[in-house]
C-alpha cells in the first residue's frame, strides 16, 4: 500500500480489514453493498450456494439478517424477511401466497386503506379478486370463505380505527376449512403483544416503521413465516424486486426492539387509564379501547395480559369534523400526525387520513365518523398527556 499514489491509497487503505477476534456486543453495522473473497474458487462457492455468505446487499446484509433473526426468534417462526416498508412486506407475504387470475383474498373489511390499496391496484391488475368480510362475525366470515374460496385470508390483530382485536385462531381454522392461507397484520399489536403464529396464522406482517423502530425515524416491514417452504418466495421478491430494508433503518429498528417490551409495558398502562379517565367525559360519546370489550376472553388470547393494547380511538360528543379538528388543533403536548407507535403520543383523525379515499357512506356503514380521533398513546407521563387532551376538549 506504501508504494501506491496517494489517491489510490485514500481508496484502499485501511480497507477489508479482518474481523475482530473479540466479539461486537451490539451488531455493527454493515454497509458494504458487495463481498470479496480470497479466490474466485471460494467466490464460486458461495455464489452456488455451497457456502453460505454474503455476496450483494440486495440478497442479504449481515444487519438486517440480525434483525430477521430476532423477530423469528421471537414470534416463533421458521424465519423472517425484510423489506423497505410495511407495505413491501404485505406485497411479498401475499406474492408467496401464489396468488393468481381469479384468485379471491378475502379481507377484513376494515383493513388498513392502502392494504385495499395494494390488492386492487396492484395485484387487481393482474387479475386478483378482493372480496371482504367483517372478521369479527365469524359465522359471516367462514360462509363467505365457503361461499367465494379464498386463496388468503387477511387480518389485522388490532382494527384501524375501531379496535377491534381479530380471532386470530377461529380464523386459522377457517382458512384452513377452505385451503386458505391466513396472512395477520401485527403491527398494531406487535410482537410484545401477539404472536400470530403460534395462533394457527402462515405469516405475521409488520410496518416496523410503527412500534419495533418506535421512534418516528426509520420505515420497515417485516414478514414473519411459520413454514421454510415459503422462503423461496419471500426471498425471491427481496431479491428480484429489490425493495430491501436500508440496513441503516435496520440498525435502528434493532435498537428500536430491545426497547419494545418496556415502551409497551409502560404504553399500554398509560392506555389503559387514559381511557378509563376519558370513558366518562361530558364533551366525548364513546372511548374505544379493546380494554373495554365484552370479548374479555378473545382479548386474553390473543393478546398478552393484562394488556388491550396501546392506542385509544375516541368519538366526541359532537361528533362533527369541525369539532374533531379544533380539538385536535388545541393539543398542545400530543402530536398532530399520520402513524402510530411512536414513544411520542400521536392523535389523527381518521376520516381524512388514514380512510380519506372512502366515501362518506363507506365511513359511515364501517362506523369511522367525522368526530372520530385515534390516539396512539406514548411513554410520556400520562398525567400531561390527561392533562392536554382535557385542555384541548374545553377549547
Ligand atoms: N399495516 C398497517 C396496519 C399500517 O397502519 C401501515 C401504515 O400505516 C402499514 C401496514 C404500512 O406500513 P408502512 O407505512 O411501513 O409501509
Amino acid at each position: 500500500m506504501k508504494d501506491l499514489a496517494t489517491t489510490t491509497q485514500l481508496v484502499h487503505a485501511g480497507e477489508r480489514r479482518d474481523a475482530p477476534v473479540g466479539v461486537p456486543v451490539s451488531t455493527p453495522i454493515y454497509p458494504s453493498a458487495t463481498y470479496t473473497y480470497v479466490s474466485m474458487a471460494e467466490m464460486d462457492k458461495v455464489f452456488s450456494g455451497d457456502a453460505p455468505d454474503y455476496i450483494y446487499s440486495r440478497y442479504g446484509n449481515p444487519t438486517v439478517a440480525a434483525l430477521q433473526e430476532a423477530l423469528a426468534t421471537v414470534e416463533n417462526g421458521s424465519f423472517a424477511c425484510a423489506y423497505a416498508s410495511g407495505m413491501a412486506a404485505l406485497h411479498a407475504a401475499l406474492f408467496a401466497c401464489e396468488l393468481s387470475l381469479n384468485s379471491v383474498v378475502l379481507a377484513s373489511r376494515d383493513l388498513y386503506g392502502a392494504s385495499f390499496d395494494l390488492l386492487t391496484k396492484i395485484f387487481g391488475a393482474f387479475g386478483v379478486k378482493m372480496q371482504t368480510a367483517d372478521f369479527s362475525d365469524l359465522d359471516a366470515l367462514r360462509q363467505k370463505a365457503l361461499e367465494v374460496k379464498p386463496r388468503v385470508l387477511l387480518a389485522e390483530t388490532i382494527s384501524n380505527p375501531l379496535l377491534k382485536v381479530c380471532d386470530i385462531a377461529a380464523c386459522a381454522e377457517i382458512a384452513r376449512e377452505v385451503g386458505a392461507r391466513l396472512i395477520v397484520d401485527n403491527t398494531f399489536a406487535t410482537p410484545y403483544l401477539c404472536h400470530p403464529l403460534d395462533l394457527g396464522a402462515d405469516f405475521s406482517v409488520h410496518s416496523a416503521t410503527k412500534y419495533l423502530g418506535g421512534h418516528a425515524d426509520a420505515t420497515g416491514g417485516i414478514v414473519i413465516a411459520k413454514e421454510e417452504f415459503d422462503r423461496p418466495a419471500l426471498v425471491g421478491v427481496m431479491k428480484l424486486v429489490g425493495g430491501v430494508l436500508s440496513v441503516w433503518e435496520a440498525h435502528q429498528i434493532l435498537r428500536g426492539i430491545k426497547t419494545l417490551g418496556l415502551r409497551l409495558e409502560r404504553q399500554c398502562q398509560n392506555a389503559k387509564t387514559l381511557a378509563g379517565h376519558f370513558s366518562t367525559h361530558p364533551q366525548i360519546k364513546k372511548v374505544l379501547y379493546p380494554g373495554f370489550s365484552d370479548k374479555a376472553n378473545l382479548i386474553k388470547q390473543v393478546l398478552r395480559p393484562p394488556h388491550a393494547g396501546a392506542l385509544v380511538t375516541i368519538i366526541l360528543k359532537d361528533d362533527t369534523r369541525e369539532a374533531a379538528f379544533r380539538f385536535v388543533d388545541a393539543l398542545k403536548l400530543c402530536i398532530r400526525a399520520t402513524s402510530l407507535g411512536d414513544i411520542f403520543t400521536l392523535v389523527s383523525h381518521s376520516a381524512t387520513s388514514s380512510h380519506r379515499e372512502l366515501s362518506p357512506k363507506k365511513r359511515a356503514d364501517l362506523g369511522i365518523s367525522d368526530g372520530l380521533v385515534r390516539i396512539s398513546v406514548g411513554i410520556e407521563d400520562i398525567e400531561d398527556i390527561i392533562a392536554d387532551i382535557e385542555q384541548a376538549l374545553s377549547a
